[in-house]
């Protein structure tokens, strides 16, 4: 086999200029054409880069030294943003993010999806980019005998301690920190990987934004958990806030943080919280989105786009725990919502009564095999809302979409790739795709979430 030719070898040291960034948010340099991906690169900025690792269509690198800087570049607030890894773009102006991606999802929709005519409006950003996520979960450690709450250091499973997250809801970052001095106070030992022994693997905090409640939960290896009593107390008593204290058992090997048995130790069972007007009780394993102002945003939009007069039947696929079905359902005249996880429909079905909506049917199942059975049954929708998780939706799915000929599909992806490949299979079946809106649910990371108006052409 012939020695593959790149224009750099490993460890070469050489000037460049960045041209562009990635989708996970690292600089783009060309030698000779040839790609280096260099973390913390800006497009306009000229380094000295070292090759750390050469493939045969493209490489990584490091940067020696700058020799000019971005006037997009700016100094990253959070002390631990390099350890960490959980945001991407902190050494970018905010201004400077909202563009790069809405660059990113233009060009993707134009490069994998054929569509450079679609309307990819401006980002809708957020006023106050910080503290916004309702959701903490945090792997303990031991160091020297105390307990260490924080992040996996990157590529390894070194627990380094974190008191404080900038993109957090305070009240998670407080209580997160007087849980686990209530633990160490307890003797509670951390979970270890290694040996599999100790208790606490986890602890996960939800903030409910409009309620102003705290879920706490402790994830244990063992059912067995010393001073239970204590600790429980301990905790309700010092964070008035928290209104709601859960175990979950984790008994397995794995980089899973939830196992399957959860028990309440003391309070609700469920966190409460508000979008708009219409209140969710959210259960300690169920998804709820993280960012609940601009969960706002997006599910306007949604409704924006889904233009409902109160005649409509409406499929909403991928539904979760019913957000956007019982969003939708104020405007229309019944709306189906699927989902595969079966707690989430019971959750679903939960809140629909929790806000007296009665327009509304939760099914249990894959959105590929129970819409089209709806199809066969002769049950269509005239308009059909999609929120896949990131490989986007199965074909079957959107197969059935195109059969079943709604009106109007609105499609939310957090994955522009696969979003750009599902509109081109619905363009294929007469759906044109008529305007997009990003919109930034995750400030200071590369993840972008967008939400797609498609018509059906005549
Ligand atoms: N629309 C909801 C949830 C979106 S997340 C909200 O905004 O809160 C995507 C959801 O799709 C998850 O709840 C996941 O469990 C579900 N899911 C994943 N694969 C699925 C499939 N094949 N069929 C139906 N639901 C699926």
């Amino acid at each position: 086999m012939a020695k593959l030719e790149t224009p750099v070898k490993k460890n070469d040291i050489v000037d460049v200029v960045f041209e562009d960034l990635t989708s996970e948010g690292a600089g783009v340099a060309k030698v000779d054409g040839y790609p280096i991906f260099v973390p913390n690169g800006l497009p306009g900025e000229e380094a000295q880069i070292k090759v750390l690792k050469v493939k045969k269509s493209y490489g990584y690198g490091k940067i020696l030294e700058f020799y000019t800087k971005s006037p997009d570049r700016m100094e990253p607030p959070c002390s631990i943003y390099k350890q960490c890894g959980g945001c991407q773009l902190q050494h970018m102006t905010y201004e400077a993010q909202l563009k790069f991606k809405h660059k990113q999802v233009k060009e993707v929709l134009a490069r994998i999806g054929k569509l450079e005519d679609v309307i990819v409006h401006p980002v809708l950003g957020m006023s106050d980019p910080w503290k916004y996520r309702n959701k903490s979960q945090v792997p303990i450690g031991e160091r020297e005998g105390g307990l260490v709450a924080g992040f996996y250091q990157e590529r390894s499973h070194r627990i380094i301690n974190m008191d404080h997250c900038l993109i957090q809801a305070d009240e998670n970052d407080r209580v997160i920190q007087g849980v686990k001095r209530i633990a160490e106070k307890y003797g509670i030992k951390a979970y270890n990987e290694e040996t599999h022994t100790g208790t606490l693997r986890h602890i996960v905090a939800r903030y409910g934004r409009k309620t102003k409640d705290v879920m706490v939960v402790l994830i244990t290896r063992t059912e067995e958990l010393p001073n239970r009593k204590k600790i429980v107390e301990d905790i309700h008593k010092s964070f008035p806030e928290v209104k709601s204290i859960i175990q979950n058992i984790n008994p397995k090997r794995t980089n899973v943080i939830f196992g399957e048995q959860t028990k309440v130790l003391w309070g609700d069972e469920y966190l409460y919280d508000f979008i708009g007007d219409i209140k969710f009780a959210i259960s300690a394993r169920s998804f709820y989105q993280v960012n609940p102002e601009q969960t706002k945003v997006l599910y306007d939009k949604a409704l924006e786009y889904a233009n409902l007069s109160g005649e409509e039947t409406v499929i909403d696929a991928y539904c979760g725990i019913g957000t956007i079905s019982l969003f939708l359902a104020k405007k229309a005249k019944m709306v189906y919502g699927v989902e595969i996880v079966p707690e989430a429909i019971e959750d679903a079905n939960r809140n629909a009564k929790l806000n007296g909506t009665t327009n509304v049917g939760f099914a249990v199942g894959k959105a590929e095999e129970v819409i089209p059975a709806w199809h066969e049954q002769g049950i269509n929708a005239d308009v059909i809302v999609v929120d896949p998780p990131r490989k986007g939706c199965d074909s079957e799915l959107l197969n059935t979409i195109i059969a079943m000929k709604p009106k109007r599909v609105v499609y939310v992806s957090c994955n522009p790739a696969t979003l750009a490949r599902d509109l081109q299979i619905l363009d294929a079946g007469g759906f044109k795709t008529i305007e997009v809106q990003p919109v930034d649910m995750f400030p200071h990371t590369a993840h972008v979430e967008v939400c797609a108006l498609i018509e059906r052409s005549k």
